[in-house]
């Protein structure tokens, strides 16, 4: 099973997507993820995202492209895959279904999750994520047990560079001027769901559960 998920930055796209993916046993490909691990890894492509990334902007498309259709082939994938983050504008899209055609794949769902700007804002500025294992807290939320320390797997945690409310407002804007087009995009197609995201994480979770079973 293939799934996209998309929506504006702090909506729960990457705690919901790891959930649903470990629970469907398929692959959860966070686009974020990977360009952050590239990032510590100083690889070619994450020196050349880090500037984009730390300035709340898109990384070009030729970069994240390449990465994804990596991904979306590779062996952990047989049973398919979760997409987080990406496409996250029209031509990302495009060249998705253009890989998928080659390749042979489909997508069963697309789902959009989506809350309100207040919401996002108080998400996004209190978020807290594990250094070791990626797992994502919240100061008021979902605090770890012990301040500052992982309860999955006792790593530090730390907030992101670009969860400023500078960098978050650029983010916002970013999403409404190139991301949001992505509900035209697939809004009419018959794999689409909308989520109300704006429910506690349980709520969430179960809205998202149903579109998967169907
Ligand atoms: P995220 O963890 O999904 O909030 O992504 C963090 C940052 O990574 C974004 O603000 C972008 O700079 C970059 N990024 C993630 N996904 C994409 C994408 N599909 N296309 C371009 N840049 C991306």
């Amino acid at each position: 099973m293939n799934i996209i998920l998309f929506g504006p930055p702090g909506v729960g796209k990457g705690t919901q997507g790891a959930k649903l993916a470990e629970q469907f046993g398929i692959v959860h490909l966070a686009m974020g993820d990977l360009l952050r691990a590239a990032v510590s890894e100083k690889t070619e492509l994450g020196l050349k995202a880090k500037a984009f990334m730390d300035a709340g902007k898109l990384v070009t498309d030729d970069l994240v492209i390449g990465l994804i259709e990596e991904r979306i082939i590779a062996d952990d994938a047989v049973n398919g895959f979760l997409l987080d983050g990406f496409p996250r504008n029209v031509a990302q899209a495009v060249a998705l279904n253009e890989m998928l055609e080659k390749h042979g794949l489909k997508i069963d769902h697309v789902i959009f999750m989506d809350a309100s700007k207040e919401a996002l804002l108080q998400r996004l500025t209190g978020r807290l994520t594990c250094s070791a294992c990626g797992f994502g807290f919240h100061r008021h939320y979902s605090p770890p047990k012990i301040e500052g320390q992982c309860d999955k797997c006792g790593g530090s945690l730390y907030q992101r560079t670009d969860d400023t409310e500078e960098v978050i407002s650029q983010r916002l804007e970013v999403y409404a001027d190139q991301t949001s087009p992505l509900l035209d995009f697939y809004g009419d197609d018959n794999v689409f769901s909308k989520v109300d995201a704006e429910a506690g994480m349980d709520e969430v979770y179960a809205s998202l559960e149903r579109v998967v079973k169907g």
